[in-house]
């Protein structure tokens, strides 16, 4: 069902009155993760002034240590609610488990199954039956073939809204967090009708590196994409090194504009 031989026109996903895929791009912009009402409500704000489409935030969230700040789980989805109140962006939230999948699928606009859960079958079949898009994103080390046949799993389940994600994944090297495969752009456009989006703030770890990421995705023809914001990314309370100033994020987004109209 992935497969472009099955289904030769490209997917448009619609989430309001944001459509991705199909010539269309969606920017989504936000936190990591949601830590107070002041935080989401001004981000939201900003990076709707700046162009974004859509906002992120994590009120779940899968971090390496169990020590580390574990998100805000439904209180965190009630901020991302009032953001979406104070602005009418929607947004898009990460579903851990099958546990927390329908508070989430309540109130979140998109879905997102993380890079660690590309392969939780169970998550996966859950979000096939879900009335709401899924943002699946690439696992750490999955293949292109590993990447198409989890979104089979959700077009499969009967979900036709599936948009992926290319969030870096672990080579050798350690300099960036991941390394930002390009490649699997032009190749998803190849094989499947989905659209793709990029992450190249968890690609690379670095917010300095951002941008000219961002630059490069579009010009090899993604449909959009994930990019984390923080008011304050020194105060972060998760992936700060990564997040830009929403000024710097107004910046990424006419330099991204310019590759848009040049393609
Ligand atoms: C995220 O988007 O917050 C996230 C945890 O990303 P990934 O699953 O790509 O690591
Ligand atoms: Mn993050």
């Amino acid at each position: 069902l992935a497969s472009r031989t099955f289904h030769p026109a490209d997917t448009v996903v619609e989430i309001g009155d944001c459509k991705i895929g199909g010539g269309n791009i969606a920017v989504i912009a936000g936190p990591c993760s949601v830590e107070s009402e002041e935080q989401m409500v001004h981000t939201a704000t900003l990076v709707k002034s700046y162009g974004a489409t859509m906002l992120r935030g994590g009120a779940y969230k899968p971090r390496t240590s169990p020590y580390a700040f574990q998100g805000m789980g439904e209180d965190g989805l009630q901020l991302l609610v009032k953001a979406r109140e104070a602005t009418g962006l929607p947004f898009v939230t990460e579903a851990m488990g099958v546990e927390a999948f329908d508070a989430i699928e309540e109130s979140a606009d998109l879905i997102q199954i993380g890079a660690r859960n590309m392969q939780n079958y169970d998550l996966l079949k859950r979000a096939g039956k879900s009335t709401k898009p899924i943002l699946l994103k690439r696992g750490l080390s999955a293949t292109l073939e590993e990447f198409l046949m989890s979104a089979e799993y959700i077009l499969a389940g009967g979900n036709p809204n599936v948009i992926l994600c290319e969030r870096g994944i672990r080579t050798f090297d350690t300099y960036t967090r991941n390394t930002l495969d390009l490649s699997v752009i032009p190749a998803i456009k190849e094989l499947s009708h989905l659209p793709i989006i990029v992450d190249p703030s968890h690609a690379c770890g670095k917010w300095s590196m951002v941008e000219p990421l961002a630059k490069a995705a579009m010009a090899v023809g993604a449909d959009g994409l994930i990019i984390e914001v923080h008011h304050n990314p020194e105060k972060a309370l998760c992936d700060g090194a990564q997040s830009l100033k929403p000024e710097k994020f107004g910046h990424l987004m006419s330099a991204v504009q310019k590759i848009i109209a040049a393609v």
